[in-house]
């Protein structure tokens, strides 16, 4: 017997839905992926019994042996994975990852230098609603107005007169390269620490599309369910000397006992992710973000930067006088997921924006490439063109049903 539905058939229904809605729309938020069922399978097994605080060898529980083994497993293939030197696979989340390496290197009121939320960065790196900017001292670099990329030289200038004791970088919306060997080059000449986050590139990284931070930071956290595509969480990579104080302030600094059934998915999913079917998906989902980004300029919209390096792109929406929240909200009428988001230098407010952020990916897990690019860019230009016109919004939702039942997701789940 099916027991989550036998038990509790409500929510079995809502499961279903939302297996609905994930098979029946264009998922292009650049944050989301599709984690496999392997992932998934570990992610909902019986390892969420088990306490287990503390580390292998070394827990304050009995019966801690099997998860050992399985923490040690994800461990081991983490540091495989991104040639690290230690690795903590516990972080429940990228925010609690954040909290952790901060702790473990700055004291409350010490200057953080981080990339500005509006030009990109993410907000466990200084907002002021986040606990990041009510403990530390926030010092802000952006992109250039010109360029709309960030500037090293003015970075340098930034930490010069700042003098921060940590400099953050990494983003969720920025759609270049990284140049992560010039942050610690600008680093080094005023003696401050450099952690990147590479929440939303880690995948990349992992399969050589984008340079690695790892030889060159401090420290370097990430989420697991991005790019990397494995279950819901986080972890930090960094220098054996800053191991205990990264591990001490993981736990039981910050968080108690691990989700061992989550360590369990990131085992599998740092497996997966050293198959040569992982680099050639993260070759195509490059590939794919720069199809899509070349057909909408094209189609005439402007994007950030120009283009994009990354899996993801910003189309800018001032120039069709139409605003993100209006764009996202009629495009997810038509089939098509994906998020508004802030421009550098955006005149708006984060609740309604000038711009959308587009991803590849979760359509690219699906099995999509350059041709259906070109669709979905074509398709996103004509909802964009024709905001007010429910026959457009209408054809495109068809069509977008059509190619969604081309690429089947999650083919034998019910
Ligand atoms: C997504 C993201 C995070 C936070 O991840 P959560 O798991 O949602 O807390 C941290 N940093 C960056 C750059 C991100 O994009």
């Amino acid at each position: 017997m099916d027991s989550l539905a036998y038990v509790d058939p409500e929510l079995a229904a809502v499961i279903k839905g939302e297996l609905a809605r994930q098979r029946n729309n264009l998922i292009l938020i650049a944050s989301e992926n599709y984690a496999s069922r392997a992932v998934m399978e570990a992610q909902g097994c019986l390892m969420t019994n088990k306490y287990a605080e503390g580390y292998p060898g070394r827990r304050y529980y009995r019966g801690t042996a099997w998860v050992d083994r399985a923490e040690v497993l994800a461990i081991e293939r983490c540091k495989k994975l991104f040639d690290a030197e230690h690795v903590n696979v516990q972080p429940h989340s990228g925010t609690q990852a954040n909290m952790a390496a901060y702790f473990a290197v700055l004291s409350p009121g010490d200057t953080i230098m981080g990339m500005n939320l509006n030009h990109g960065g993410h907000l466990s790196h200084g907002s002021p609603i986040n606990f990041s900017g009510k403990m530390y001292k926030i010092v802000p670099y952006g992109v250039r107005p010109d360029t709309e990329q960030l500037d090293y030289s003015e970075m340098a200038d930034i930490a010069k007169k700042s003098k921060p004791k940590l400099i953050v970088v990494g983003a969720s919306a920025y759609p270049r390269i990284i140049d992560f060997k010039a942050v610690r080059e600008l680093a080094d000449d005023v003696g401050a620490l450099v952690m990147a986050d590479i929440a939303h590139i880690a995948g990349l990284v992992a399969a050589g599309e984008h340079p690695s931070p790892v030889p060159y930071c401090d420290i370097v956290t990430t989420t697991t369910h991005k790019t990397l595509r494995g279950p819901r969480g986080a972890l930090i990579i960094c220098k054996q000397e800053l191991a205990p104080a990264i591990d001490r302030n993981v736990f039981p600094g910050t968080q108690g006992g691990p989700f061992m059934h989550a360590i369990a998915a990131k085992a599998v999913a740092f497996k997966e992710a050293m198959t040569p079917e992982f680099r050639n998906y993260q070759a195509q989902v490059v590939l794919n973000a720069k199809a899509l980004a070349e057909r909408l300029a094209e189609n005439r919209f402007d994007l950030v930067s120009g283009g994009t390096d990354n899996h993801l792109m910003l189309v800018k929406l001032l120039k069709e006088g139409i605003t993100g929240r209006e764009a996202d909200e009629t495009l997810e009428r038509a089939g098509i997921t994906l998020n508004k988001n802030m421009i550098p230098f955006d005149p708006s407010t984060p609740f309604v924006t000038s711009g959308i952020r587009i991803g590849t990916p979760a359509v690219t897990t699906r099995g999509m490439k350059e041709p259906e690019m070109v669709q979905i860019a074509d398709m996103i230009s004509k909802v964009l063109r024709n905001l007010k016109s429910e026959e457009v919004c209408s054809d495109v939702l068809s069509q977008v049903q059509e190619l969604c039942d081309r690429f089947p997701l999650y083919p034998d789940l019910t």
